[in-house]
């Protein structure tokens, strides 16, 4: 019977792990954590459900993925929305038009709207970076107060030195006043006992997969532990510069820190699961309050702080250089592992931004092309 060799239990390798013992190919999967799951995995402050990586939505087109993730732990309707803080007032992000009457220069705001309402989208999709194409979509006066301070807040950098390519996703104006985030068929957030923690113990509870936690797995000791574990495969879910000893350098990251605090004395702390901070007067971004989409029925409540610019790696920060040097990284691995088969999947050896449901996909794609090789 053949064994792979995963390195690291997040989403990525747990749902690979999982689709591999389906057809009979045991996996070890070695985590560095004292605890599989990644960003993804959810945990409990004095009886609370919280997320101490930020609030994580599921929401999907996909199908498949979604009733896999519903096979391991069921899902409730929960549906995203996200309030902002705007001139000390709480109001709804995306922009609402039926929001624009609480803010001062209302007419202005309007106006500006008015003169953008015929810009095509494509011509808008062609702006040269994320502040032309956002100045382009709403005028000056909303993208100063929703959009500008915000971006780079969480970038480190000005929004002009950003890429356009992203802002369709994340950024729009809603002439329809819907409130919620994401438009996706399938969304939820986990309605059993521990969160998202169900989703990952329920990938990796089958006999043909065993979890090894505090094993940090490097180039230098990766033999050893494929000689130890009897692998004819690797997978690699790990960043590939630590993995290789940064030989090349460090890949670039923007990264986030968040800190929880419980909060006994009310039921909710905050009217959203997230609201968004763009003044630069406040010093956190974000702040999370998992306790909305959980719907937990307990006293207390768990706030999470989020605070930018902190050395973890979350968002990779897409440039033609940062890319050509985790391939650089991919080219020497496969290198130096001669003639080992080996996968990357996942967020951090892809140096990607992907949501759950992207990583499970790729998961389930990489498994397929193991099982197929095999
Ligand atoms: C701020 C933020 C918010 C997000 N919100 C959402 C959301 O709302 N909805 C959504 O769908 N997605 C969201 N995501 C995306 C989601 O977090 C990812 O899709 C998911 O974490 C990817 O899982 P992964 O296994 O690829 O990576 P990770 O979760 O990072 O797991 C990698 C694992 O590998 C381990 N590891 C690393 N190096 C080694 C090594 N050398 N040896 C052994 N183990 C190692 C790590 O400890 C970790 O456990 C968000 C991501 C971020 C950054």
């Amino acid at each position: 019977m053949a064994r792979a060799l995963i390195v690291g239990a997040g989403l990525t390798g747990c749902t690979l792990a999982w689709r591999l013992a389906q057809d009979g190919v045991e996996s070890v999967l070695l985590e560095r954590d004292a605890v599989a799951g990644g960003l993804v995995r959810s945990d409990h402050m004095e009886g609370v459900l919280y997320e101490p990586h930020g609030s994580h939505i599921f929401h999907t087109e996909d199908k498949e993925v979604w009733d896999l993730a519903n096979a391991m732990t069921p899902f409730n309707d929960y549906r995203h929305r996200v309030d902002i803080s705007i001139e000390g007032k709480i109001l709804n992000w995306p922009i609402l038009l039926s929001d624009i009457d609480a803010q001062s220069r209302g007419d202005e705001i309007k106006a500006e709207l008015a003169e953008r309402e015929g810009v095509d989208a494509e011509a808008r999709a062609a702006a040269a970076n994320f502040e032309e194409w956002c100045l382009e979509l709403m005028g000056p006066i909303l993208y100063g107060r929703y959009i500008q301070p915000y971006t780079e807040k969480q970038w480190g950098r000005p929004a002009r030195e950003l890429s356009a390519s992203w802002a369709p996703r994340r950024v729009s104006v809603r002439w329809d006043n819907d409130p919620y985030l994401f438009p996706d068929p399938y969304q939820g957030w986990p309605a059993g006992p521990n969160g998202y923690t169900d989703l990952l113990d329920g990938l990796i509870a089958s006999d043909k997969v065993e979890l090894r936690t505090n094993v940090d797995v490097t180039l230098d000791n990766l033999d050893h532990h494929v000689r130890e574990t009897g692998a004819d495969l690797v997978v690699l879910t790990c960043p590939l510069d630590v993995f290789s000893g940064e030989k090349f350098g460090k890949l670039d990251w923007r990264g986030i820190l968040v800190r929880s605090v419980h909060i006994p004395h009310v039921d909710y702390a905050q009217g959203a699961m997230v609201v968004n901070y763009p003044s630069k007067d406040v010093p956190w971004i974000r702040v999370h309050e998992t306790k909305h989409a959980s719907m937990q029925k307990i006293p207390g409540t768990v706030l999470g702080f989020e605070f930018t610019g902190a050395p973890t790696r979350y968002y990779p920060i897409e440039l033609p250089e940062n890319r050509a040097l985790n391939d650089r990284y991919r080219d020497y691995v496969l290198e130096q592992l001669g003639g080992q088969p080996t996968y990357f999947a996942g967020r951090l050896a892809n140096y990607v931004y992907i949501d759950m449901d992207d990583c499970m996909r790729q998961a389930l794609d990489t498994a397929g092309e193991i099982l197929a090789d095999l």
